[in-house]
């Protein structure tokens, strides 16, 4: 029995056993039912003391987790802020200037070489562009800013101010967490590019003169070289004909060399003459096909012009849209391999549409190898199989087409596969 009701017992009977059996059998119910609940209190203390330990223990855990977080967080913290300080003196110290805009176009960082350059001492960066402008007078700068925070990424190649020449990159900065990139500011790379460009002036300075010094003396060559295979001077041998014919050949290759230097350096300087017209396209393909028949039967190669019936004109320099045709048309022939059937084609073909003509000119020979391809329209540069097939040319022809395609407001471009053809595609626009 419960020891605090039977004390009680006792006090009012005397005894327990003086207690009346009635009494007795309630109290002892009442007893039980006081032992039961007794035990499930004890059982709910005994689980409430367990529970208060675990989370005592789970909060010394949580705590020194809590600290280790807390630990890693400053590190890492430490760690950023010394990688920025880092980021931030490298940009501060390059020979690059770099001004930093955000989204609303608020400068937030210019380094030391940018300040040196658009001659900025101020603490104020709000006065940053304004100064910027003034540097840079007469080029579209401010123009360039707005169209870059609209997204494009712009190059003013050359700004010439005060004896120097700077090259100014304006881009958008983007990340990208696995969906579209945003931009998150905008960035303009100003170089001071005075010692190569003035180098460079200077090497195609000696090329322009070294080839006019050329020119006379193999025009003259070439003269009296056609005077003495025309027997003007007295009868010739086979061997004295064979012997000019190979000078006049080396000179004709000397002389489109020395046209070619001559070409890039006016196209280096943008000084290359264009005598816009409304030009007959098929006109000019049709005379090419025409003077270099010749030339393509000694090849074994079968020209063939598709000549529409109706050929808008295109505006552009005569002369030099017949360099750039002649220059394809004549890769084709002599980069074609005619041991299938003996005969090698070559398809000239023009498409319309409302604002262009497409130019096409395939043909099925040795084609250029995939690895080389993205290097084919650089300066010199020769595919490795035409190296093998015919070693005197110069890789000069590419570059010099696709400049002037470009001048004419076109494009080009080609499919190729090895050994198995290439072709070449001109867009022009037509005159309305
Ligand atoms: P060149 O013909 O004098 O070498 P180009 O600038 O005209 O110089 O051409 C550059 C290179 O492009 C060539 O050396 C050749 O490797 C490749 N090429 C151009 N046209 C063709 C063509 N139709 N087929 C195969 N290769 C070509």
């Amino acid at each position: 029995m419960h020891k605090a009701l039977e004390r009680q017992l006792i006090r009012c009977y005397g005894s327990l056993q003086n207690v009346p059996e009635e009494q007795r059998v309630f109290l002892e119910q009442v007893n039980k039912t006081y032992t039961e609940s007794d035990q499930e209190y004890s059982l709910m203390e005994r689980a409430l003391d367990i529970s208060s330990k675990e989370l005592t223990e789970a909060n010394v855990l949580l705590r020194e987790e809590k600290k280790e977080i807390e630990k890693k967080v400053k590190d890492r913290t430490k760690e950023l802020s010394q990688e920025k300080s880092k980021l931030n003196r490298i940009a501060q110290n390059m020979n690059t200037g770099a001004i930093l805009f955000n989204k609303n176009g608020q400068v937030t960082f210019i380094n030391n070489k940018a300040r040196e350059i658009i001659k900025f001492d101020d603490m104020d960066d709000s006065l940053v562009l304004e100064k910027l402008f003034n540097k840079f007078e007469g080029f579209p700068v401010e123009e360039y800013l707005e169209r870059c925070m609209a997204g494009e990424t712009l190059k003013i190649p050359e700004a010439e101010v005060s004896h120097l020449i700077f090259e100014l990159l304006f881009q958008s900065l983007l990340i990208s967490d696995g969906e579209d990139p945003t931009s998150f500011g905008h960035l303009i790379w100003i170089r001071d590019i005075t010692e190569e460009k003035l180098l460079d002036r200077s090497k195609s300075e000696l090329v322009a003169i070294a080839s006019h010094q050329l020119r006379t003396p193999l025009t003259v060559t070439k003269g009296n070289v056609e005077m003495l295979l025309d027997e003007s001077f007295g009868k010739l041998n086979d061997e004295q004909r064979e012997v000019l014919a190979q000078t006049a050949e080396s000179n004709e290759n000397l002389i489109s060399l020395v046209n070619q230097m001559l070409d890039i350096t006016k196209i280096e300087k943008g000084n290359l003459y264009l005598n816009l017209k409304a030009v007959s396209l098929d006109v000019i393909l049709e005379k090419i096909v025409d003077d270099l028949s010749v030339y393509a039967k000694t090849h074994n190669v079968l020209l063939k012009f598709d000549k529409p019936k109706v050929m808008p004109k295109v505006l552009a320099d005569n002369d030099r849209l017949y360099q750039v045709f002649q220059n394809l048309i004549e890769n084709a022939i002599q980069y074609c391999h005619n041991d299938k059937d003996g005969v090698c084609p070559v398809n000239i073909s023009v498409g319309l549409n409302p604002d262009k003509i497409n130019i096409k000119i395939s043909d099925l020979g040795i084609g250029i190898p995939k690895q080389e391809q993205e290097k084919i329209f650089g300066m010199f540069y020769r595919a490795s199989n035409a190296v093998n097939l015919i070693s005197s040319r110069t890789g000069l022809g590419l570059y010099i087409v696709k400049s002037i395609v470009e001048l004419f407001g076109g494009t080009i471009r080609f499919e190729s596969e090895e050994n198995n053809g290439t072709t070449f595609y001109i867009e022009l626009p037509v005159v309305k």
